[in-house]
């Protein structure tokens, strides 16, 4: 068996020991004789999976009690429709930050249920920093203040959350969750698709502060009301039962194997200065985000040249390095470094690189 180091943006690599376990299950859970993908949502085991799942992302995520943690479908861009029709309810009125395409795609979303501000954007500069933000041009009656934590495509994180004062700061944080520990207690709602850092592909994850549910706009569809899934415990309808069950096994890998997000932070840290220490220096590759507004997970580079670009995609895929051409919105290359991406799948794309570098400078 060979396996690839999957550099991919999402859905991206589960950790091996996750696949493993999920492997020996696969026709028999538990001594239950059928696999989680085959049982029924309202049966006994699957009743324990879901508990299971909820009281360890409420543990390794440090969640207070008066946030509910939701299990959805849609993937976070159902999420861009959910939080306005759930909490543009008082003013019909929001502020946004764009610093990229999710955050774009989110506040034009938005702007069908009510008014979006647009606070500030850093697309002046193809979205290479997090923008510096002017209190003056928040509103003061917003009903929330909507950030993209990590921005997937553009490789930016915010290291420092914008102070909104009692108005809602709702953040998609699709692409960090479990990279590193967050105070939950900062944000009215957070949002994130599962298939980066959590689970495959098909679960949605909301935790939301439990005074914002239940004042959903009329025209809410009961599937996009958060209270309909508050009130169910994320059993109003079918769930994506095989994602919940994987998610299980990620944050049981995350507590017992990693030790916990601040374990996993530092391990996501060493990994990200190998690759940001080489491209600083490099004469070939250079990073094209600006070094205080970094992300942990999402690293793109370019070499200036379109056709060395190509050339190093291509041998790079051949040598099992794949997945690791830029975003055809930015081109170039990005390096999807989340947490299942082992210390040595790094340090081989950087050894790859220098060799790369070497043969072609
Ligand atoms: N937000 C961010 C930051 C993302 O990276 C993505 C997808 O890559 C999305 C939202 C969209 O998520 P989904 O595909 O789950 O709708």
């Amino acid at each position: 068996m060979s396996r690839v180091y999957n550099f991919s943006a999402g859905p991206s690599m589960l950790p091996e020991p996750v696949l493993k376990k999920a492997a020996d299950e696969m026709l028999d859970y538990q001594g239950c004789g059928q696999s989680v993908m085959e049982m029924s949502h309202r049966s006994k085991q699957f009743d324990g999976i879901i508990k299971d799942c909820e009281a360890l992302l409420r543990e390794v995520m440090n969640i207070p009690d008066n946030y509910k943690v939701l299990f959805l479908q849609g993937g976070c861009s159902s999420q861009f429709a959910m939080v306005p029709m759930n909490l543009m309810n008082k003013n019909h009125k929001a502020d946004y930050v764009i610093t990229g395409q999710w955050a774009k795609k989110a506040a034009k979303e938005a702007a069908r249920y009510g008014e979006v501000n647009i606070v500030a954007s850093s697309e002046d500069k193809t979205f290479t920093y997090i923008p510096k933000l002017d209190k003056s041009t928040f509103s003061k009656d917003a009903d929330y203040f909507y950030i993209c934590m990590n921005n997937t495509i553009y490789g930016t994180v915010y290291h420092e959350l914008p102070d909104t004062g009692d108005i809602p700061l709702v953040a998609d944080i699709s692409s960090c969750i479990m990279s590193e520990p967050i105070d939950v207690s900062k944000f009215g709602c957070l949002i994130a698709g599962a298939q980066k850092n959590l689970a495959p592909a098909g679960l949605t994850i909301v935790i939301i502060r439990e005074d914002l549910i239940g004042n959903a706009m009329d025209i809410t569809p009961t599937m996009f009301n958060y209270k309909t899934h508050a009130d169910a415990n994320s059993l109003f309808n079918t769930p994506p039962c095989w994602t919940i069950y994987v998610a299980k096994l990620v944050l049981e890998w995350i507590k017992n194997e990693v030790g916990g997000l601040d374990k996993m932070k530092e391990l996501n840290e060493k990994k990200a200065k190998v690759l940001y220490d080489f491209l600083d220096n490099s004469k070939l590759f250079k990073g094209t985000v600006v070094k205080e507004d970094r992300s942990l997970m999402n690293v793109p580079f370019v070499t200036g040249d379109k056709d060395m670009d190509a050339k190093f995609v291509e041998e790079a895929t051949k040598a099992g390095f794949v997945n690791i051409k830029g975003h055809r919105t930015v081109g170039g290359m990005r390096a999807s470094i989340y947490n299942a991406m082992p210390y040595e799948g790094v340090e081989k794309l950087v050894e790859f690189m220098k060799k790369f570098e070497e043969e072609n400078a």
